[in-house]
């Protein structure tokens, strides 16, 4: 293991730090109480401070416009911007557009490249990604209901999806269709790329989750393809490999999301301890950071974090050095273990703040409304823990 940091990272850390502390955090009352379509010309004028700065997509490869940051390097930007839930987003490596530009880069035509994923890496469109049904269990995708009947040049698409993440105003969907029925299981499903103006594809909402339907980049869409016709020009790679580059897009993907998760634990843990240094809980002027509770879980959370932020790094570490399918073992740890020491500090942190916790007074309950999906996408806890044991207990019996 090597997590030597370069003066150049440590410079850009310390310039991102100090954008989500002046230009995104005093933002956030207004993002927490109005739509989010209302704070975009706002954001945008942060979007375009952040290209001043040389600072725009930092985890794109640099041909394609972005910073072309190592997985490591990455994962130190993304503490920093995770500390604010408008930071991915200001400075363009968002889910579920960094894992669209990966497979589009990856896999996409030049014709594909130059129509999809140039504009998307310049932050001129938003994009989504449309594998989960609502009929089926996402936990195991290969069941797909999902259809993509070719007739003629085209690709004829009908099902019912959710939990389309962004769907609401992006330009295109990557939509996961079943168009090999007769193939074995792994090989029935490709991905294909169906702009979001397609007669037949239809938004029917934006889920309410955890009392919030959202809108624009922070929804969740509910959406029926009915008919929906795209040319067959829209196949990403080849015919089949649906699941094969899912495969490839949720690896990363994930670990994408533990690094942003780790700004979250550490805005977190500074909001604790700054109340429990703060609130004062008797006449003599005792604090709550004197009692013996808060202390253990500011020594718990501290840990938990050191413990979590090292896991995801030595992650980073791996895959920039042998790929992700070499570092599957790791990618499951740290998914588990950094969702829940997530969930754990934020709920310990809204605890200390009391009343005021459950207020939108601070960003802790609005984190903790948000990221208790955490534990549910890009793999449940339990799939994760059971896929990791099943390959452990393999080695045992070689
Ligand atoms: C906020 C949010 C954003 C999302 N964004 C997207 C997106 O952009 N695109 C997209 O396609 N999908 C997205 N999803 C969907 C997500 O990937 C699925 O919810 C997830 O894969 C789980 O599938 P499911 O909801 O169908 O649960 P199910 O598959 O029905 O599983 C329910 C529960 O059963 C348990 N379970 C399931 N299988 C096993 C097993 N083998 N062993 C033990 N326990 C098991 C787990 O506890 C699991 O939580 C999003 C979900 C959320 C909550």
């Amino acid at each position: 293991m090597d997590f030597q940091v370069s003066d150049k990272i440590q410079t850009i850390v310390s310039m991102i730090n100090e954008f989500v502390d002046k230009e995104l955090i005093p933002l956030e009352p207004e993002f927490m109480v109005k739509d989010f379509k209302e704070l975009l010309p706002l954001l945008r004028e942060k979007q375009a401070m952040v290209k001043k700065m040389e600072l725009w997509a930092p985890n794109f490869p640099v041909e394609c416009g972005g910073m072309g940051l190592s997985l490591l390097e990455h994962g130190l930007v993304s503490e920093a911007l995770g500390k604010s839930p408008l930071g991915h987003f200001v400075f363009w490596c968002q889910a579920p557009d960094a894992g669209n530009v990966e497979i589009l880069h990856a896999h996409g035509t030049q014709a594909q490249k130059d129509r999809f994923l140039n504009p998307l890496v310049k932050g001129d469109i938003r994009s989504c990604f449309a594998m989960t049904e609502v009929d089926m269990p996402g936990s195991n995708p290969v069941m797909l209901e999902t259809t993509a009947v070719k007739d003629g040049d085209d690709y004829v698409i009908n099902g019912h999806k959710w939990y389309t993440t962004a769907a609401d105003g992006a330009e295109f969907a990557i939509v996961m269709a079943v168009t090999n029925p007769e193939a074995p299981t792994y090989l029935q499903a490709s991905m294909i790329m169906v702009p979001t103006v397609t007669k037949g594809f239809n938004l029917v909402r934006n889920i309410p989750v955890m009392g919030h339907a959202g809108s624009d980049y922070f929804s969740h869409g509910e959406i029926i393809f009915e008919s929906c016709r795209v040319p067959r020009e829209n196949l990403l790679g080849a015919e089949g490999q649906g699941f094969v580059m899912a495969q490839d897009r949720l690896g990363p993907g994930r670990i994408h999301h533990c690094m942003r998760w780790l700004g979250i634990c550490q805005r977190a843990f500074d909001l604790m301890c700054q109340r429990a240094n703060s609130r004062v809980i008797s006449p003599s002027g005792k604090t709550l950071g004197t009692r013996q509770t808060v202390q253990n879980w500011i020594a718990e959370s501290a840990a938990q974090l050191a413990a979590a932020r090292l896991l995801t790094l030595n992650s980073a570490w791996q895959i920039d050095r042998n790929g992700a399918s070499q570092a599957r073992d790791s990618i499951s740890m740290i998914k588990f273990v950094v969702a829940n020491t997530m969930n754990q500090i934020v709920d310990r942190a809204l605890q200390v703040h009391g009343g005021l916790g459950m207020t939108d007074d601070t960003i802790l309950a609005w984190f903790f409304r948000h990221e208790r999906a955490a534990r549910i996408y890009d793999g449940a806890d339990e799939v994760h823990k059971t896929s990791l044991a099943k390959r452990i207990l393999k080695t045992y019996r070689a």
